[in-house]
């Protein structure tokens, strides 16, 4: 049976037709709109029952029904590019891990593959593509075609990894019940002050019943930030500011720890001296 009440529209329709029916610009309200006017309906059905349209999709739509689309090539097509390019990332991401593992940099003053010498990432999807089909593939396709190679990509699945890690880290620092900070500034290339901030944690080992087994000491960096503000007071507002976008929780705060400078370390306005004021258990 092909009609189809909607409640929203308060209206009946025709199912096929509205899925399949191929005259997309015909005004059919049996597709565009559902039909509204009982009156007549019986007679507004079998009228429709019977048009060549209704016919020709309702054909459609038991192929659909039994899973046997008219596109099921083009299905398969679309299913077997899905999953090469699923295959593909798996290989860019694994490559990037590799190079930010070993804090290699990605990019170089070549960026060809007609070049002998490349940048780290070409030259690591080229190894790949001398042993792995997938990878070959990639890079016996045309030129200008797209490839997933640029440096763009490289910014945005190295952006995408470094997300998802300082989320995992966070989580895990959250889910202890103290951390202390090591915090330190230093000149970047450019000249630019840089903090550079740690986390030490206790992480408590469970077994499968959930039970707590053992304790593990962690220290993770979680990353540069850029200061600008480089009194006590600049840098405590900057150390709150970064525990709120890594939504670490300041009451868990049991340390902190600086080198010797004065507005770090200073034991009246030095910034463990404004932080001991928010949180006095940080030692
Ligand atoms: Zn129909």
């Amino acid at each position: 049976m092909w009609l189809c009440y909607s409640p929203k529209l308060d209206a009946v329709y025709c199912e096929p037709c509205w899925l399949f029916s191929e005259e997309r610009k015909a005004k059919d309200n049996w597709r565009e709109h559902g039909v509204r006017d009982w009156r007549g309906l019986s007679k507004k059905i079998k009228i429709h029952e019977n048009s060549q349209q209704h016919i020709f999709a309702c054909c459609i739509y038991e192929k659909w029904r039994h899973n046997e689309t008219i596109d099921k090539n083009i299905e398969e097509q679309i299913r077997y590019q899905s999953n090469f390019w699923v295959q593909v990332l798996e290989r860019i991401v694994n490559i990037t891990l590799a190079l930010c593992k070993n804090s290699l940099a990605f990019r170089g003053h070549r960026e060809s593959f007609d070049n002998e010498y490349n940048s780290n990432f070409l030259t690591q999807v080229q190894l790949l593509a001398k042993y792995d089909n997938v990878m070959k593939q990639v890079l016996s396709m045309p030129n200008g075609s797209i490839k997933y190679l640029s440096h763009q990509i490289q910014n945005e699945v190295i952006h995408c990894l470094a997300t998802h890690l300082k989320a995992t880290l966070t989580a895990d620092i959250n889910s202890s019940p103290f951390y202390s900070i090591i915090m330190d500034t230093t000149q970047d290339i450019t000249k630019r002050d840089q903090l550079s901030q740690v986390f030490r944690y206790l992480k408590i080992i469970k077994n499968e019943k959930d039970e707590a087994t053992s304790i593990e000491i962690k220290e993770v960096f979680l990353g540069f930030t850029e200061i600008y503000n480089h009194t006590a007071a600049g840098l405590h507002e900057e150390i709150l500011n970064l525990l709120e976008k890594h939504h670490i929780k300041l009451s868990n705060c049991r340390g902190q720890g600086y080198d010797g400078a004065n507005v770090m370390s200073g034991i009246y306005n030095g910034v463990q001296a404004l932080f001991k004021k928010n949180q006095p258990n940080a030692m």
